[in-house]
């Protein structure tokens, strides 16, 4: 089986791993700060904080900005349900703004009009949440611009994009965002097996992600309600989570961003074969951004049948990979058709960029130490399955 993800472990990793389960601290030690201050350095932003998942960095992220019940939080359809999970998480609505169909990405275009909309009802969002499909920055000036206007909250959802660059910056630089998020799941751009990043340029988020990070809990007597009673006094000053990462993963997420580039290359290199070996054929190939300072993470490799140019059904061509020994995948069904979300109000219909999208869409293996070898015989039987 060629799986579509998967990934990429060296000596240096496990040296990094064993090196933190002989010293003194597993959790919260010496290896967090070093890991966060790595990305932080890495992305050209002031704060990092590390936590358990890309799922618990949304929620803390969105706790951060104040979101509550009364609330809504806007993201793309084409995305992982954590993306509007953390709304939820929140008590606040969720709602979506549809795609772009020619880069996947939430459509400016489509945000510009909806709020504009949302503002005569008096109904303006307090989050808006990006995501930045496959590796592609979305076109954060325009909507940074937008969210100013409007007072709206910015969180990248970044789990694709770690080491993409955008307008000349590392995405996680937050130049027209509040926070940007990152996952290290194992799948993602480098890993931790699992684990998850919040970076800002804000002081005030960062202080309150930190608490928010464990239990509400400070140390620091400048945030304590009271006087401190001494040198062992902790104060819980809001209600807070255990979303700590542990020593042991970030060594080896500190171990893993030593090679981030390197990845993206690999990446970027093989999209780049896939690109011209599927050229001609009834596909629509990825948004590969070709301007200098723009790099595509190049996090999953995405073909949509051409329904104008092919009868093939997705179903049969995918189940023809299958066959093949290849573990194809599709992302995304939009959130806004799952039941749970259904039972919300939504419907089919809501969001058709995202749906018609869907309908097609087949993801490729894609990851570092994918061979050529391998990609061609990938290559070779989608050709025969469109055939
Ligand atoms: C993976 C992913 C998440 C969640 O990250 P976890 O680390 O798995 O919790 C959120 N959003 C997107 C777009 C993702 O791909």
């Amino acid at each position: 089986m060629i799986p579509y993800g998967r990934q990429e472990i060296g000596e240096h990793d496990v040296q990094a791993v064993l090196d933190i389960l002989r010293s003194d601290w597993l959790t919260q030690g010496p290896a967090i700060e070093r890991f966060e201050q790595g990305v932080a350095r890495y992305c050209g932003v002031r704060h990092a904080v590390a936590v358990s998942s890309g799922t618990a960095a949304l929620h803390l992220a969105c706790l951060a900005t104040g979101l509550q019940a009364g609330d809504s939080l806007w993201t793309s359809p084409n995305t992982f349900v954590a993306s509007a999970n953390c709304g939820r998480y929140c008590g606040a609505a969720v709602d979506f703004v549809d795609i772009d169909p020619g880069d996947w990405n939430l459509s400016p275009e489509l945000l510009e009009a909806k709020l504009a909309q949302a503002a005569l009802r008096g109904a303006l969002p307090k989050v808006l949440v990006p995501v930045h499909f496959a590796g592609l920055s979305c076109d954060m000036a325009r909507i940074g611009e937008l969210a100013r206007r409007y007072g709206i909250s910015v969180i990248e959802d970044a789990c694709h994009s770690s080491g993409a660059e955008h307008r000349g910056a590392k995405v996680g630089a937050c130049a027209h965002s509040d926070m940007t998020v990152f996952s290290f799941h194992p799948v993602k751009l480098i890993t931790t097996g699992e684990g998850g990043m919040v970076l800002t340029n804000r002081e005030d988020l960062y202080r309150r992600l930190l608490r928010l990070r464990s239990h509400g809990i400070t140390r620091d007597p400048g945030e304590m309600a009271d006087p401190s009673h001494g040198p062992w006094y902790y104060q819980q000053v809001e209600l807070g989570f255990n979303y700590r990462m542990t020593d042991i993963q970030a060594a080896l997420g500190a171990s893993q961003l030593e090679r981030l580039d390197e990845f993206v290359a690999r990446r970027n290199q093989l999209a780049d074969r896939y690109d011209a070996a599927l050229a001609g054929l009834p596909l629509q190939l990825p948004s590969r951004p070709r301007t200098a300072g723009e790099r595509s993470a190049c996090h999953l490799y995405v073909v949509k049948l051409d329904a104008e140019k092919t009868a093939k059904k997705r179903k049969l061509v995918f189940e023809a990979l299958r066959a093949a020994g290849i573990q194809a995948n599709v992302h995304y069904i939009p959130v806004h058709t799952q039941p749970y979300y259904r039972k919300l109000g939504f419907r089919e219909g809501d969001f058709p960029n995202a749906e018609r999208y869907y309908e097609g869409a087949i993801t490729l293996p894609l990851y570092p130490r994918l061979t050529e070898k391998e990609q061609d015989f990938v290559v070779a039987a989608l050709k025969d399955a469109l055939r």
